[in-house]
């Protein structure tokens, strides 16, 4: 099947229809062992802070044991004079592959990546704690219904295609047991009847995890939000949400990861009744309404989806395309650090302070005044190990 009908399919709904339309994955790859890379006894001098608000005068920030350190004494120093600290990026939806896509996160100044959908365990758990690599966290396997698009995806386990709302429990409590840090479900029309995925929010939140809805359309958007999902991922590129559903997150307190990348990748596909603005209207709605916001790009290498943001790279991308439909500089970098940091109960990062984990990425320029500064990436540090960053 061509990449513009297996998109078409996918938005109009016809998830049935796409049955084999996925090609066989090859083998998963399983990440080598590394040896663990000296962490950085390091204090920048002369650097310029975002504090989450603002960018400060130049200042002095030390980096020991893994942390934000509270004294520069005995340090190596480097002057950093003219460049700007972020703390580490976070994309809030990404699928990862192998220890090379954590490594193009890196690289990039993406130290927390948020994956959306990994099977089976065994390979998320490879890919986590990857001293001087970006930190993971996995759904693992999403709950999704028989025939659906993903339940062709090669090694996708018959036991996560649900059929009723009694087999939402066992499922969480798999996940759990394996070791997944959120619950995430395909929400789709057809698909999924409501009372599974309500099924599946109960179950989510007696276990303590948050409930992540795949949902493209408005009307899946609706049903994930009235079954209780805590995020809502992708936004629809047939219409803009309606003020109905706007308000709707708002009141509840449901998170959007839009993933803008991802959606005008596919409205670049050219196919008709796929419109770009429809994603970025709707996110115009949801700032203005005061959603809370994540950045997310759903970096993927799935085999026949035609599109495929780029690990790493796609997170600056994504920022700029939240900043044209709306948020601030400040808030597009909010968006993919504090913010997301809060969303996923991560309190370790997101900020630049003595303690907290030192994720840290080194830029050229001033991303409060021009967002794609955020791009010129001098240094990156995963908890106080520098990525050797090629030239
Ligand atoms: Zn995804």
């Amino acid at each position: 099947m061509c990449s513009t009908e297996w998109t078409r399919r996918y938005f109009l709904k016809n998830a049935a229809a796409a049955a084999g339309a996925v090609a066989a994955v090859p083998g998963v790859a399983f990440a080598a062992p590394r040896s663990t890379p000296p962490q950085a006894r390091v204090t920048l001098t002369n650097v310029r802070v975002f504090d989450g608000r603002t960018v400060g005068a130049p200042t002095s920030v030390t980096i020991e044991n893994g942390v934000i350190g509270f004294s520069p004494l005995g340090t190596r120093t480097i002057d950093a004079k003219g460049a700007v600290l972020l703390p580490g990026l976070i994309d809030a939806h990404v699928h990862l592959t192998d220890v090379t896509t954590l490594q193009q996160l890196t690289a990039h100044g993406v130290t927390t990546a948020m994956d959306m959908a990994g099977w089976p365990a065994s390979h998320v758990d490879s890919l986590r704690h990857q001293a001087g690599l970006t930190d993971i966290r996995s759904a693992g396997v999403p709950a999704a219904e028989p025939g659906s698009i993903q339940s062709h995806l090669p090694g996708f386990p018959a036991s996560a295609l649900l059929t009723s709302p009694q087999q939402a429990l066992p499922f969480v409590a798999a996940r759990v047991t394996e070791g997944s840090d959120y619950v995430k479900v395909i929400v789709d029309v057809p698909g999924l009847s409501p009372d599974i995925i309500e099924a599946l929010a109960r179950a989510a939140h007696a276990y303590g995890r948050a409930l992540m809805a795949h949902a493209v359309s408005a009307q899946a958007i609706d049903i994930a939000l009235d079954a209780g999902a805590d995020m809502v991922h992708h936004t629809p590129l047939d219409v803009a949400l309606d003020p109905g559903t706007v308000a709707q997150y708002k009141a509840g307190g449901r998170v959007s990861v839009p993933t803008l990348t991802m959606m005008q990748g596919f409205a670049q596909l050219g196919i008709p009744g796929l419109d770009y603005a429809a994603a970025s209207g709707s996110v115009v709605a949801l700032h203005q309404a005061g959603v809370t916001i994540l950045a997310g790009t759903d970096a993927n290498l799935t085999p026949g989806i035609p599109v495929q943001p780029a690990y790493g790279a796609s997170l600056h991308q994504e920022l700029k395309l939240l900043v044209q439909a709306g948020l601030s500089n400040v808030e597009a970098l909010r968006a993919a650090t504090v913010v997301p940091a809060a969303a996923f109960g991560l309190y370790d990062r997101g900020v630049i302070r003595p303690g907290a984990r030192a994720d840290l990425v080194l830029i050229g320029g001033d991303p409060t005044t021009d967002i794609t500064a955020t791009g010129d990436i001098q240094r990156v540090w995963a908890a106080g190990v520098e990525y050797p960053l090629t030239a």
